[in-house]
């Protein structure tokens, strides 16, 4: 199921729909397909997210979204709340990193269907009621919105700067289309 929260957000909370990546990509991937940033693989959407050049992994912005979400808690008013995060972080962990049964290819995690919107509806088995469900969402709408900055718009700004450095300007690009066809 594909969630709808965030659009309820503000401006901030943009969503990179599949619009967004085939922009980017018509103005970043001009004469090859090749990873711009490693040079080494083909930069396919599963690429963009375990590429080499990363600074970090889903699974280090999963860990800093709940510690984030932990420390937001850390406050004698918010006690239940913590209580229900500390309790939750662990299985949240295991649920994210386990085989991904909706992606099926090659062996992606559960985290990866964070990165085309999907939220699995299994991580509302491991709560037991509305309140750790409702953190439940907090954490998976926090850690979309982090894969998203820190490796999607992080990977967008290095490939900028690699096509900078190369000064390949906007008629080159077109030159070289033209000339590779
Ligand atoms: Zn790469």
């Amino acid at each position: 199921m594909a969630f709808d929260f965030l659009q309820r957000g503000t401006g901030n909370n943009k969503r990179f729909t599949d619009v967004d990546d085939n922009a980017l990509r018509q103005c970043n991937h001009v004469i090859t397909d090749i990873c711009a940033r490693c040079e080494k693989e083909v930069e396919s959407w599963e690429h963009i997210w375990s590429c080499s050049e990363n600074s970090k992994s889903e699974y280090d912005v999963l860990i800093d979204t709940l510690i984030e979400i932990e420390n937001k808690y850390n406050t004698p008013e918010e006690e239940v709340n913590y209580k229900i995060i500390r309790t939750l972080a662990k299985e949240i962990v295991t649920f994210m990193m386990a085989p991904s049964t909706i992606l099926i290819l090659g062996n992606q995690k559960r985290s990866r269907e964070v990165t085309r919107e999907l939220f699995n509806d299994g991580l509302y088995k491991i709560c037991n009621d509305k309140s750790e469900r409702r953190i439940i969402e907090e954490v998976w709408g926090k850690f979309y919105l982090k894969v998203r900055q820190e490796i999607w718009l992080d990977r967008c700004n290095k490939i900028n700067e690699i096509e900078k450095s190369k000064s390949i300007t906007k008629l080159d690009k077109k030159r070289n289309v033209q000339f590779c066809r």
